[in-house]
């Protein structure tokens, strides 16, 4: 059969991200994707399933949209890509520069693009380096990142990330970056009295920490981080990777904590990854500084900063999303499906906690409702097995001592496909609980 063919070549010739080896030589892929509309993607026997994380947790507008395509096609045959070095440049670059401006909070205005969020973040901390260097201050080199995060596996992301087995995979990390304790605001004041203010260039920080368990910010706590910043001099930077786009019900969420970062960083739902797009926005004080200061050529480009067709898609991506109020819907539906997951959480015995903000959330298990005790195994794992066979793909999170369902879909989902969501979660749930 075709899947099998498919099998076989996939196991020689292709080397699959954050996969195991072993396991790929093994099975081959479990399944392979042959088709997606709306919040269903469909494998090549013709088996559906509801993507409950929006792949990586980026297709917010949905699969399948023909304006999309019609966009990209139109820009690949008008003018594929050109370059966007010194004195060069194209309308859907400058179009979605201005758009990002208006729907960013506050003064975030300077828009540098890159292809993803692992290049936006190495592209941002070199940015803020550059910045405290021109303006005289050096030895300003640090990053204050918090345990528990995830930033990308580029060489300062990778190292940048609060999570171990990520920095474990490799030998050698890129100096300059300490971690913090996540919820303590204090842990940040110590920091700085530990490293000296005016070695420290910039605290970075998901609003609500993604792969790291969809974990939310204790109240105050980014308001006081923002704060702590300015007392010292430190620029705030929000990796909105996963929580911009109308994810958390708003545009950005930042918004929700009443919070402006001075470089903002974005990827996933700037293009609901129909497109490889990233990019770095940076607040008027902070662009022009560099404006000011930084003399000569900007030592920082990529091949496709700015590329064209992928911008067309970024813009026709935030045209769509703004036209059916997918922000306002991800709001709605994230509070009825929540709703939902609570009312599922009394009639099981081994789910603790359901969080979210928007679509974006997550369901402890716990052997335990009352005091949070976990099971030693991890029983997420079976659990995501369990939906998956059913027809809904989901994500678990077992670092430290995790045991957590996380989901992210479609921000264009309704309420019968919440209901089929939660009913598909629920029979997975109840034969993984009735298995113990
Ligand atoms: N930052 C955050 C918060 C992310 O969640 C991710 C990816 O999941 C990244 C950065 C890295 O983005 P990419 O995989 O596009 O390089």
């Amino acid at each position: 059969t075709l899947r099998q063919e498919l099998v076989e070549l996939d196991k020689k010739y292709f080397i699959h991200p954050t996969s195991s080896l072993q396991d790929q030589q093994e099975n081959g892929p479990g399944i392979i994707f042959d088709k997606a509309e709306g919040v269903y993607v469909t494998d090549v026997n013709g088996k559906k399933y509801l993507e409950g994380m929006a792949s990586l947790w980026n297709v917010n507008i949905g699969y399948g949209r023909k304006e999309i395509a019609e966009a990209a096609k139109e820009q690949l045959e008008k003018c594929a890509y050109v370059s966007s070095f010194t004195g060069l440049s194209n309308e859907p670059a400058i179009r979605l520069a201005a758009k990002i401006a208006e729907i960013t909070p506050g003064d975030l205005n300077g828009v540098f693009f890159t292809s993803g969020g692992s290049e936006s973040n190495d592209s941002a901390y070199k940015f803020v380096r550059h910045y405290w260097k021109v303006k005289g201050k050096p030895e300003k080199t640090k990053i204050i990142a918090r345990e528990r995060a995830y930033h990308g596996v580029a060489s300062g992301s990778t190292s940048a990330t609060g999570i171990k087995s990520f920095h474990e995979f490799t030998t050698s990390l890129a100096p300059g970056f300490v971690h913090i304790d996540p919820d303590d605001p204090d842990a940040f004041r110590k920091a700085i009295e530990e490293e000296g203010a005016d070695t420290i260039a910039a605290f970075l920080t998901e609003p609500i920490q993604g792969a790291g368990g969809v974990n939310f910010p204790k109240e105050g706590y980014l308001k006081e981080i923002r704060k702590i910043c300015d007392e010292y001099d430190i620029l705030f930077i929000a990796d909105e990777v996963i929580s911009g786009f109308g994810r958390t019900g708003k545009m950005f969420a930042c918004e929700h904590y009443d919070i402006v970062p001075d470089v903002m960083i974005m990827a996933k739902g700037i293009s609901s990854g129909y497109i490889q797009l990233g990019a770095v926005v940076l607040r008027e004080h902070v662009h022009q500084d560099l404006i000011k200061y930084s003399k000569g050529v900007l030592m920082h480009g990529l091949t496709y900063s700015g590329h064209p067709t992928a911008c067309a898609v970024g813009l026709k991506n935030i045209e769509i999303m703004e036209n059916e109020n997918m922000v306002e819907n991800s709001k709605v539906m994230g509070d009825l499906l929540a709703s939902k997951l609570k009312e599922l959480q009394k009639e099981t015995d081994i789910v603790g906690e359901v969080r979210h903000l928007g679509l974006v959330g997550a369901i402890e298990l716990v052997k335990n409702q009352e005091t949070g005790e976990r099971f030693k195994e991890k029983l997420s794992v079976k659990v995501v097995a369990k939906a998956r066979e059913r027809g809904l793909i989901l994500r678990n999170v077992v670092y430290w001592d995790k045991d957590t369902i996380v989901y992210s879909p479609p921000l264009c989902i309704n309420e019968k496909e919440v209901n089929e969501f939660v009913d598909i979660l629920k029979g997975a749930i109840f034969e993984v609980q009735t298995s113990l």
